[in-house]
């Protein structure tokens, strides 16, 4: 992984625009200046830097708070088709229709399943067996969609193609529309398996009885190179091609559940899907991280 970073620097307490713009390119041109070897390109008022290793991200930063006006750094990884192709997982995206939710954004989904009196939270790991959604414009040929809580609904004839891949590590079922008429071309599809959280994602409410999580948030990194990166805690303990992240996002409201519940894929599988140009998938352009493989200047950056 290599590293897109924009630097823009900004003069401190100067209200006179021209000595704001000079202090500025003044700064900008001898930033530009001292990392000629890195060939910057300078873009509005910034400075943009592409294909650095994070320890030139580093030098970079350092030298740019040195310069006495406030620096602001927008990093972000960059990935080659071929270290997307050769990932043990990528996030699964998709776009298109919310087919999870009613006219008022309220899931359509009930679960059955119960664990404890004392949350009364469903266990989401056991969708009804017909899944509700709304049946989307189109039905035919090869599509996607989200639907809510780590089930993902695709076309029969989408179904045919992954199945040999895929079938022992999902869960699969039938759909029915909201008024109960089974759609007979969508099949739901939620992966068995999870992968490590990702670590940047903090327990913020659980049950004090089952310890279940009530509620989830993230994005609690400081570091903006950090915050972008998609990592998780530990290396698979299976070998499925396409897999739940172990933890979701959002909260488990009484009986109405809707979470976030990222799906992972291989990076051989994702090829599959863009090869297949399915109708809804979203090409990736991040792989999914293990913490521990991190170079050690990721580690640098978490001080
Ligand atoms: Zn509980």
């Amino acid at each position: 992984m290599r590293v897109k970073l924009r630097v823009m620097l900004t003069p401190i307490s100067v209200a006179d625009l021209d000595i704001f713009q000079r202090l500025r390119e003044d700064a900008t041109a001898r930033l530009s200046e001292h990392f000629r070897r890195l060939q910057p390109i300078r873009h509005d008022q910034a400075l943009v830097f592409d294909g650095l290793e994070p320890t030139q991200v580093a030098e970079i930063e350092d030298w740019s708070r040195r310069t006495g006006l406030e620096p602001s750094f927008t990093p972000a990884p960059v990935y080659t088709d071929d270290e997307i192709r050769s990932a043990a997982y990528v996030p699964l995206l998709t776009k298109g229709e919310a087919i999870g939710m009613d006219e008022d954004g309220e899931p359509l989904i009930r679960y059955p399943t119960r664990t404890c009196d004392a949350c009364d939270a469903p266990d989401l790991t056991a969708p009804p067996e017909s899944f509700v959604v709304q049946k989307p414009k189109r039905t035919n040929g090869l599509s996607v969609w989200t639907a809510c809580n780590g089930v993902r609904v695709v076309t029969r004839a989408l179904w045919s193609e992954l199945a040999p891949e895929i079938e022992p590590w999902v869960r699969t079922g039938p759909i029915v529309d909201p008024d109960g008429n089974t759609a007979d071309e969508l099949v739901w599809v939620m992966p068995k398996f999870s992968i490590g959280p990702y670590v940047d994602r903090k327990v913020i409410r659980a049950c004090e009885r089952c310890g279940q999580p009530l509620e989830i948030r993230g994005w609690f990194f400081k570091d903006p190179l950090l915050r972008d990166l998609r990592i998780v805690e530990s290396k698979r303990a299976h070998r499925a091609p396409i897999s739940l992240v172990g933890n979701w996002f959002g909260s488990l409201r009484r009986g109405v559940p809707h979470v976030t519940w990222d799906v992972v894929i291989s990076g051989l599988l994702h090829e599959k899907l863009c090869n297949l140009r399915v109708r809804g998938h979203v090409r990736a352009e991040q792989v999914i991280n293990i913490w521990e493989d991190l170079p050690q200047s990721f580690m640098a950056r978490t001080r």
